[in-house]
């Protein structure tokens, strides 16, 4: 098949993530007999650099004209004091402008990374395989806020429209997995979590197949860390699942390792490592690329609807993890330090 892929490196790491998944990208083409074209599109701190804004329109257009987005990580000192504009305001423009409604984060502990975990061996050896499904464009990150003088308020604020788009994207994860959805809100209280818990009812009684079960989020950020076996799909509202999922990001050793997708009513969607541009590092061929290589995995999974080639990343990943391949971040004292390179490349044997 041919695909065309939005390629935005973007800053810091940005260019070397990005560029280790493309090498990946390319062996998994020859393996499957796919034809991958990718259009280089500036975002971020580079397109201010060049044209003086974080995210051109041509740069959207381009995105929502491809069958997906690829991007590295945007940001970094060199941008953070510019009156007005920020690196990151690029991601805005792209969930907004594609319509990009519900974040999927996986939160998962391969084995072989197990020594990287916080947590307990007696937590861990029960299973941590966690998908949050986050919503991305609505509640109070987007609602209306301002000041009263010496007051000032922000606005929760969800329409059954909003609630109920992104329930059925953790309704068809849901389905492909363990089948359990939890919740997470405040509804004891809010009456926006209020109106959440009712739309989930009613969609849930379709789907007999998926238990459904509520939590509230204080008590859903403890359960993670107390016994995160117990959950499978976690769906929730914007700022919410902004914190749920750094917390649980955690729980598997290193940011390097968390893929994510963006994912919206066409097939088209965004994917990107969950970490940002870490520019103490950017260069120096040291960083982790598996996030981002996982998050070309999760591209074929959901828009290209190809599981075959997903698994065929995913299990590269694993062996080349089981084989002692280590960045800095994920490795212990007894293993030798790959490059980002020597990482890419262990992957790429392995397709
Ligand atoms: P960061 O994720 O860039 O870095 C945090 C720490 O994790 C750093 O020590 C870094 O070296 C390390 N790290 C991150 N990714 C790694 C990898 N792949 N391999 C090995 N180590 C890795 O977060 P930060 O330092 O808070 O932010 C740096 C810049 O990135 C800021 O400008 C921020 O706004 C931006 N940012 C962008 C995104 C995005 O593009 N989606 C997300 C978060 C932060």
């Amino acid at each position: 098949m041919n695909f065309n892929i939005a390629l935005i490196p973007g800053d810091g790491i940005g260019p070397e993530v990005t560029g280790a998944a493309i090498r990946v990208l390319d062996k998994l083409s020859k393996r499957f007999g796919h034809k991958i074209n990718y259009k280089e599109v500036d975002a971020g701190g580079i397109s201010i650099d060049k044209y003086g804004a974080p995210l051109t329109k041509e740069a959207l257009e381009e995105c929502k004209a491809s069958d997906s987005v690829l991007l590295g990580a945007v940001g970094g000192p060199k941008w953070d004091n510019i009156p007005g504009i920020r690196p990151e305001q690029a991601l805005l423009g792209l969930r907004g402008g594609m319509g990009l409604y519900a974040n999927l984060r996986p939160v998962i502990l391969f084995e072989e990374l197990k020594q990287s975990s916080p947590l307990k061996d007696e937590i861990i050896k029960k299973g941590l395989d966690i998908l949050i499904v986050r919503e991305l464009t609505g509640g109070i990150y987007f609602g209306e806020s301002g000041r009263n003088g010496d007051s000032a308020y922000d606005t929760e604020k969800y329409s059954r429209y909003e609630i109920e788009r992104v329930i059925g994207k953790g309704i068809d994860a849901a389905l492909l997995r363990n089948k359990k959805i939890t919740l997470v809100d405040k509804a004891n209280i809010l009456e926006s979590s209020r109106l959440w818990r009712e739309v989930a009812r009613e969609m849930l009684a379709e789907y007999p197949q998926i238990t459904l079960d509520f939590m509230y989020v204080d008590n859903a950020s403890m359960q993670l860390i107390r016994d995160p076996s117990q959950f499978d799909v976690i769906v929730t509202s914007n700022m919410f699942g902004d914190i749920l999922s750094d917390e649980a990001s955690m729980l598997t050793g290193s940011i390097g390792m968390l893929p994510s997708a963006s994912l919206g009513d066409s097939k088209t969607g965004m994917y990107e490592p969950i970490h940002g541009s870490a520019p103490d590092i950017a260069g120096k061929n040291t960083a982790n690329p598996l996030a981002t290589i996982l998050s070309a995995a999760m591209m074929f999974k959901f828009s290209f609807e190809l599981e075959e080639e997903a698994c065929a990343i995913e299990s590269a990943v694993k062996n080349a993890l089981s084989q002692g391949c280590r960045t800095g971040d994920i490795a212990e004292s007894s293993h030798k330090i790959s490059s980002t390179a020597e990482m890419t490349k262990a992957v790429c044997d392995n397709i």
